[in-house]
């Protein structure tokens, strides 16, 4: 199925981790394949912790050095943090968007992996309808197929010189409904090497892999592999 997400490809996640725990099996494929990926975190989860010692700043530039490493692992090289206050996001819808907008005028994806803003009643994944996720899922639709491409929106970018910019493809992750199967059983082991590199979310636990590979495995029985990751797919209108 990685023929579907057209190069290049900007995955836009709100925590680091997020990326880790939800789509990078299906970056390392296609990496592997040659295509290009970059990364966009909208917040350096500099609020996740229980640790009373810790601080914002001091988490943040953790969580970057983290995500970094881990983006590492399976080729990354190009992420970007836009460091939004953790948890804040449904409070930054405009400048969010327009932050959004700005990068893929620049990075001109065809395909962006993102949250599922709806990821579907009855979902008992409480971390599938955090507001932080839903809410990164919709201002990353917005800005992907109605103001990046839109002549009218965000004026500055486009006086700058920035071209407008439609993209072809959203593809949710953490939805309750995936209609795309990526086999990941070949990077599934590079998967949870770059999850291990968020060790101040615990990531690096031992009990971590097989709850991540329960989950690979029940998305695998739906796409006859053995291990898979699962995204919604959303034309645009
Ligand atoms: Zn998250």
């Amino acid at each position: 199925m990685l023929e579907e997400f057209r190069d290049p490809v900007l995955v836009i996640a709100a925590h680091p981790d997020d990326i880790e725990a939800h789509c990078a099996g299906t970056v390392a494929g296609l990496v592997g394949e040659g295509k290009r990926v970059g990364y966009v975190l909208a917040t350096s989860g500099n609020r996740g912790t229980s640790d009373p010692g810790m601080t914002a700043e001091r988490l943040a530039e953790l969580r970057e050095a983290e995500q970094r490493a881990a983006a590492e692992v399976v080729g990354v090289s190009d992420v970007r943090f836009l460091r939004y206050d953790d948890g804040d996001l449904a409070f930054q819808m405009p400048r969010l968007r327009a932050d959004l907008t700005r990068l893929i005028r620049e990075y001109r994806p065809r395909t962006v992996i993102t949250h599922d803003p709806y990821p579907g009643n009855g979902s008992h994944d409480s971390c599938s309808i955090y507001p932080d996720h839903t809410t990164l899922g919709l201002a990353a639709f917005q800005a992907a197929y109605l103001r990046a491409p839109g002549p009218l929106c965000e004026l500055e970018q486009l006086r700058e010189g920035l071209p407008l910019h439609k993209v072809e493809m959203l593809m949710l992750m953490m939805s309750g409904q995936p209609d795309v199967f990526v086999d990941i059983e070949e990077t599934f082991e590079l998967r949870m090497t770059a999850l291990r590199q968020h060790a101040t979310q615990g990531r690096d636990r031992p009990e971590v892999p097989a709850f991540f590979r329960a989950i690979a495995e029940r998305l695998g029985e739906r796409a006859a592999c053995a291990l898979a990751e699962g995204f919604r797919r959303l034309p645009p209108t």
